[in-house]
């Protein structure tokens, strides 16, 4: 199966649903290593995203990422807010010149929007970030290309990992970001940029099953 057009759109729109339904979750799970806001800033961005995928329909890929990116980085706040547009942007790059992706190309995709974050923050495995759930997914979404598995399978195998990513972040300590003024009072608590970051790649597993 190739990604349409369509079916990026899909996942864009789908993503305020996903986010508006774990709005309290990752509020709740921000409060506890952070400031509260993430539940409501992700919720805002896409949100926003969908209001202007639907007033502006972009003519093709790269030009919807790149919207999407614009769009989030203007209306969420926050240190993720500028981080996944950032992801948003680097996808949009990855998707130059192409009017479908193939299942490699949906592994470049995240592959360039994590590489865009970890360049953009600075964080690195282990410091208890959305790359602690992005990182490992990624990897295990090129084992299993390299394997010759199909795009639902890559998608499945990349969303567990970032499923375990970040329920492993419950044992870091956080290094970036607010959660890294708790020191080790960090631990303990699952990583909202993680959970989030989750949800971004279970919504592309869901909405682009065949
Ligand atoms: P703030 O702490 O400014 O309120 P948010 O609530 O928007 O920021 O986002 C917090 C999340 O951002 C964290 O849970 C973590 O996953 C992520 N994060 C923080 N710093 C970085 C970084 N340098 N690189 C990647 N992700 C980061
Ligand atoms: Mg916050």
């Amino acid at each position: 199966m190739a990604v349409s057009r369509e079916d990026v759109l899909r996942w864009l729109n789908a993503l305020q649903e996903v986010f508006s339904e774990n709005q309290q979750q990752l509020t709740a799970l921000d409060s506890a290593v952070g400031d509260g806001d993430l539940g409501i800033s992700w919720e805002r961005g896409f949100t926003a995203v969908q209001a202007e995928l639907s007033a502006n329909p972009p003519a093709d890929l790269r030009s919807a990422f790149q919207n999407v990116a614009t769009v989030l980085i203007r209306t969420m706040g926050g240190t993720s807010g500028p981080l996944v547009g950032t992801f948003f942007l680097r996808a949009g790059a990855a998707c130059a010149g192409k009017s479908e992706l193939a299942p490699a190309d949906v592994v470049a995709l995240f592959q360039a929007g994590a590489d865009g974050i970890q360049q953009r923050g600075k964080a690195a495995l282990g410091d208890k970030t959305m790359l602690d759930a992005l990182l490992p997914a990624v990897d295990e979404m090129r084992g299993a290309l390299e394997a010759g598995s199909g795009l639902s399978e890559i998608l499945e195998r990349g969303r567990a990992a970032a499923e375990a990513g970040m329920q492993a972040t419950k044992t870091m300590q956080a290094r970036k970001g607010r959660g890294s003024y708790l020191g080790d009072r960090s631990v303990g608590h699952q990583d909202p940029g993680a959970t989030a970051a989750h949800l971004l790649l279970k919504a592309a597993a869901d909405v682009w099953r065949p």
